[in-house]
């Protein structure tokens, strides 16, 4: 995480992590791609409490947070958050 209150790409967007997982343009095709394989999981519309692995159902928790890692490592955003 940066000093920086906005999101690197989008000088006028917060720099959370919920907006850089779920809203941030600069990672919209991971994104999707991520919502997509979590849908397959739960048939609700994925929140950033699922992604994080807060849900009551441990293997769900493993496999969202697998998904969440793949995600990550995509455009290189480990180090960011
Ligand atoms: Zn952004």
């Amino acid at each position: 995480m940066t000093d920086c209150p906005h999101c690197p790409w989008c000088p006028t967007q917060p720099d959370t992590p919920e907006y850089l997982l779920l809203y941030c343009p600069r990672h919209h095709s991971h994104c999707v791609a991520l919502l997509h394989s979590l849908s397959a999981l739960q048939p609700q519309r994925s929140t950033l409490t699922d992604l994080l692995g807060s849900s009551t159902n441990p293997n769900l928790v493993f496999k969202s947070l697998n998904l969440t890692k793949t995600f990550l490592q995509k455009p290189n955003q480990l180090h960011h958050i």
